[in-house]
């Protein structure tokens, strides 16, 4: 379910409480002003700061110091935009990038030109405040004071969280809280707070359930401590509930999204949080199968949206509202009310919000049937998806993660020592001087240690390591769960040169693999992997090369098969998978597959033509194809009907639209019957 706008709001609600510059050095403020800046800040009302902040413009003099003045008329122009006056921001900000550019402060000039992107943002422009966000992190590099590294980095990781470039969002953070850490006022825990928020956001997007879950446990006992219940809980207990609902436990997020309804409904300052709630009920409901509940919930929250379209974009609660009409039978107007909001999300979402949407939207395509209009759509997110999701993107998280978590606990620590004064540090100097001898004296104990291991592990012999190299070569061809080969085993293979006769390939994907894990455990997923790998050998041939490709997908390479034999080969396959339950402990699971195959080379085609990752690509169309048509079924490309060069693109991107020209002949094979009762 999107939930664009809560972060918008999350991202306003993080300014309204970042506040009060403690510097050291340059660049000067008026303490005075400050204090009133904060004080219009603290107040979070959108109605009166305006008032408040033309009040403190007209105190401003030539004396007052530059970084002072940038500040106030940032805060103007916001407010200007906030109010939707865009005009009056958009002059407000050149006036006040004149000042900053004059005085060439770099704190001036990123504050300046966050703050503009900012405003492009709240417009929805995503893109273009992303194509622009060098200019304010460029002299962020050297900006000195904490109050606008902390707001300028935040906002940077807003954005690169909105493109899905979750990496560079977390290094952000990372440093938003190293500027937190600069500060130690009273509202030092707030940022903290705001920033681990966020953070568990961030995680929750990635599915990264448990790290999500523990930021949360760890603001709510850090709000606990400190009485800011009243400004964070819901704000919490929103993202929990959000995160529930996502790893699929309905009733805990129902139960906290009613009582934050009840809690919300009739505070005016929580329209958006209000109806963020509204909405994601909704959506849960819908995925319970609640269809009237969630109508019910939705109208109830289009209706304030509609009077508050600056809270709550309404586009957000109409396209789910088209959702539950085409699964309540009102199917024409249901899609029309979707298409039209997802034409408008494509150019202004985020890639990774609106690939969701693109998601719902086939979803419900499928629901009525229409097969060739949802492969277009799932086409269009598994490009975005495969963009979003890169594997070294991961990598770079986790390691970001070790670091910011070293440095969190290192902030946390020094917060707790500042309030034990003097005293304390000096046993801590003592209980340091102790330690720092025993690590003096451990060390030494290693290090003779080490030499008396290393002299004699010298003097071993070889076998031991001649063992573990071939285990290693071993490893490095078969995947370790399976004992299939891997996918490096057959790139490698294919890539040497070798004696390409009448070969095929057979890919097959697990069907609705990820409810097994869901529903029965990893482990259980695990036993179903191992399971279909040995039938998949049992009837396999000895020269047929079977490869764990992916996750749940295997590859059968088979040499020398005949065309003609291949429909037979893949219907055995799906037999074989599909007749019989794996056995997973004392439970029984029903599987089904789905598979696509092809000739290589294909219709007699040279590998410069297409070689055979090309060839791989095509049966892997089909597969999905016969994943939109139902699963349990395996298709086949048979014949190309039209010389190629004619259709080779439209092979590459449209496949529905090549069959539907007969540009290639596909055949469809179906999978054994499954018992109704399927787990
Ligand atoms: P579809 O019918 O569309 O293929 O649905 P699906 O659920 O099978 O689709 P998807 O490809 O999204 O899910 C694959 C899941 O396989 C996601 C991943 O968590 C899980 N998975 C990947 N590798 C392993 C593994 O080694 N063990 C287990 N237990 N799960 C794995
Ligand atoms: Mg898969
Ligand atoms: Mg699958």
């Amino acid at each position: 379910m999107p939930r664009f706008f809560f972060l918008i709001a999350l991202l306003f609600g993080l300014l309204l409480t970042s506040v009060s510059a403690q510097e050291t050095s340059v660049p000067a403020v008026d303490q005075a002003i400050e204090d009133r800046l904060d004080a219009v800040l603290n107040a979070a009302n959108i109605e009166t700061s305006l008032e408040q902040l033309t009040e403190i413009r007209n105190d401003l003099t030539d004396e007052t110091p530059v970084m002072t003045r940038v500040r106030t008329l940032s805060y103007i122009a916001l407010d200007h935009a906030y109010l939707g006056n865009q005009k009056q921001a958009a002059e407000q900000i050149e006036e006040v990038r004149r000042i900053a550019e004059r005085s060439g402060l770099p704190d001036a000039r990123a504050e300046v030109e966050a703050t503009a992107l900012l405003i492009i943002a709240m417009q929805g422009k995503i893109s273009e405040a992303m194509a622009n966000i060098n200019d304010a992190l460029i002299p962020l590099e050297k900006a000195q004071i904490p109050r606008v590294k902390y707001f300028v980095n935040n906002f940077a990781a807003y954005l690169y969280q909105q493109r899905s470039q979750f990496d560079r969002a977390l290094e952000h953070l990372i440093y938003a809280a190293d500027a937190v850490a600069e500060t130690d006022d009273s509202r030092t825990l707030i940022r903290l707070l705001s920033t681990k928020l966020q953070i568990a956001n961030l995680y929750g997007q990635q599915k990264n359930y448990d790290l999500a879950l523990e930021q949360l446990d760890d603001a709510t006992r850090i709000a606990e401590e400190n009485n800011l219940m009243t400004e964070f809980g819901a704000s919490i207990a929103l993202e929990r509930a959000y995160i529930e609902s996502d790893r699929k436990n309905f009733d805990v997020a129902l139960s906290i999204y009613k009582r934050l309804r009840d809690q919300l409904k009739d505070d005016p300052d929580s329209v958006n949080q209000y109806l963020t709630v509204l909405n994601n009920m909704g959506d849960v409901d819908i995925r319970i199968g609640r269809y009237e509940d969630a109508r019910k919930v939705l109208q109830d929250a289009y209706a304030v949206a509609k009077l508050n379209p600056q809270q709550y974009n309404p586009d957000v609660i109409q396209f789910n509202l088209g959702y539950v009409d085409v699964f309540l039978g009102d199917v024409e107007q249901g899609l029309a009310a979707m298409r039209e909001i997802v034409d408008n999300a494509r150019d202004s979402w985020s890639p990774a919000e609106f690939e969701g949407l693109l998601g719902e939207y086939a979803e419900a395509l499928v629901h009525v049937g229409m097969h060739d209009e949802a492969i277009e759509v799932l086409l269009e997110q598994r490009e975005l998806r495969e963009e979003a999701y890169k594997g070294d993107q991961q990598k770079s998280i986790a390691e970001l993660q070790n670091l910011y978590d070293s440095k969190d606990k290192a902030l946390q620590i020094e917060l707790l020592s500042q309030k034990n004064e003097l005293n304390q540090q000096l046993i801590e100097n003592e209980s340091q001087k102790r330690t720092i001898l025993t690590l003096f004296i451990v060390v030494a104990i290693f290090a003779v240690i080490s030499v008396i291991l290393l002299y004699r592990a010298a003097r071993r012999s070889n076998r031991e390591l001649k063992v573990a190299n071939s285990r290693l070569a071993e490893q490095s061809v078969r995947d370790p769960l399976t004992g299939l080969l891997n996918r490096r085993a057959l790139q490698e293979k294919l890539r040497t040169p070798h004696e390409v006769g009448h070969d095929a390939m057979l890919l097959l994907d697990v069907d609705h693999f990820k409810r097994i894990n869901d529903n029965l455990g990893h482990a259980a997923g695990d036993d179903v992997l191992v399971e279909v790998s040995k039938r998949l050998l049992q009837v396999s041939r000895e020269s047929d090369l079977v490869v764990r490709w992916g996750g749940e997908e295997f590859l059968i390479y088979l040499t020398n098969t005949e065309q003609s034999k291949l429909p037979v080969m893949a219907k055995r396959m799906l037999d074989v998978i599909g007749s019989t339950p794996i056995q997973s402990g004392d439970r029984e699971i029903w599987i089904t597959a789905t598979a696509g195959f092809i000739s290589y080379p294909f219709a007699d085609l040279h590998e410069n033509q297409m070689d055979w990752e090309e060839t791989l690509q095509l049966a892997d169309m089909v597969l999905y194809a016969g994943k939109v048509h139902g699963r349990n079924q395996a298709w086949g490309v048979m014949a190309l009907n039209k010389p190629f060069a004619e259709v080779q693109t439209l092979l590459e991107t449209d496949l529905p639209g090549a069959i539907e020209q007969d540009a290639i002949s596909v055949e469809i094979l179906h999978g054994p019957e499954q018992p109704k009762n399927d787990s």
